[in-house]
């Protein structure tokens, strides 16, 4: 899948549409869901234009790559997440049913959230 600059994503790292920050760094913005799914429901994405996962481990610079995950576990903490527990997903094409088309980690917590897969 080649990155299309006009997903959602792109035009909120460009600053064309805005998002509720919670965190940003040189390399990676996170930022509230628009439909929140728990009662913390964050989006963690690397700033550079990358599809999805495998894109991301291809491409990215192991900086990149360190910075998203550091980024995500700095961002549980301060959302007082550490203690409690908390699920990270990325869904992934087709079958893993990605919307956006810019790899984002969905970063869930605040409640017990129950089964992983809906059966
Ligand atoms: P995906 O299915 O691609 O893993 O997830 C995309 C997520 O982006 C969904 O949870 C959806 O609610 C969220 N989303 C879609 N459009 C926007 C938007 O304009 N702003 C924000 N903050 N979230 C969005």
């Amino acid at each position: 899948m080649s990155y299309d600059s006009n997903n959602i994503f792109a035009k909120i790292l460009r600053g064309e549409i805005p998002c509720k920050k919670v965190y940003e760094d040189s390399h990676v913005l996170a930022f509230h869901d628009i439909a929140q799914k728990a009662p913390v429901h964050i989006l963690v994405l690397p700033k550079g234009a990358y599809t999805d996962m495998d894109d991301f481990t291809k491409r990215a610079g192991a900086d990149e790559i360190a910075a998203l995950f550091r980024a995500l576990v700095q961002i549980a903490r301060d959302n007082k997440l550490d203690q409690s527990g908390y699920r990270v997903i990325s869904n992934c094409g087709i079958n893993g049913g990605q919307e956006v088309p810019h790899l984002h980690l969905h970063l869930l917590g605040g409640k017990t959230l129950g089964r992983m897969i809906s059966a």
